[in-house]
């Protein structure tokens, strides 16, 4: 890892706000943790990762899928103009926008609903970076990315092996597709959850 904005925003946002009291002792080892509703906060060396490859401008609007505790969500605000994020279980959603206010991160909103959809309304998107994993890569989700956009998703139909995939697109709307490392998430699931 080497973008100084990325490590800059890593020593930032304090992840034990993330996560709940009883966790917050462990909140600084490289390991996911669980945040409840069957779900976890990455691991702080695969979201540095992640922010490295996705190369967020501070000009750029970026679209996460999959909000969780809002950690990431928080660090990419850090790195972008604005971030939109979408989350599928009620309470997370509910939690991680309340943790981002409290916390002062206001350039990010937080939405409750599928992440197969993609934002619409706010697309197209500079960037955009999918934090569960979906079988095949949602086709809506490239379709709001735009022209010069890049898209970082673990995607793959085994709940414990996926490849990180990049999806770039140029000027001309034309789409490229590469493999990156072997990772390790949750299914990104279709429906939404109360
Ligand atoms: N980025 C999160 C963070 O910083 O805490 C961690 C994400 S966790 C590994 C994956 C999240 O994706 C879970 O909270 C899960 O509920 C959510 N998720 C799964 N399928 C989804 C979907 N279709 N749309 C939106 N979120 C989804």
């Amino acid at each position: 890892m080497r973008d100084p904005r990325v490590l800059a925003a890593m020593r930032e946002v304090p992840r034990d706000r993330f996560l709940p009291p009883s966790l917050a002792e462990q909140a600084y080892d490289d390991n996911p943790l669980p945040i409840g509703r069957g779900q976890t906060i990455s691991q702080p060396y695969i979201v540095a990762y992640m922010s490295e490859l996705l190369a967020v401008e501070p000009q750029h609007r970026v679209l996460e899928v999959g909000t969780g505790s809002g950690y990431q969500a928080a660090l990419l605000s850090l790195l972008a103009r604005r971030v939109y994020s979408i989350e599928r279980i009620r309470p997370l959603a509910e939690a991680a926008r309340r943790r981002l206010a409290e916390l002062g991160y206001d350039n990010v909103e937080v939405r409750y609903g599928d992440g197969f959809e993609g934002w619409p309304e706010e697309a197209p998107f500079d960037r955009i970076l999918v934090t569960a994993a979906p079988k095949t890569l949602p086709e809506a989700l490239v379709e709001q990315l735009a022209p010069g956009g890049r898209l970082v998703a673990p995607v793959g139909g085994f709940e414990d092996a996926q490849t990180l995939i990049v999806v770039e697109k140029d000027e001309d709307g034309n789409v490229r597709r590469r493999e990156d490392l072997p990772v390790r998430f949750v299914p990104m699931l279709p429906e939404t959850e109360v």
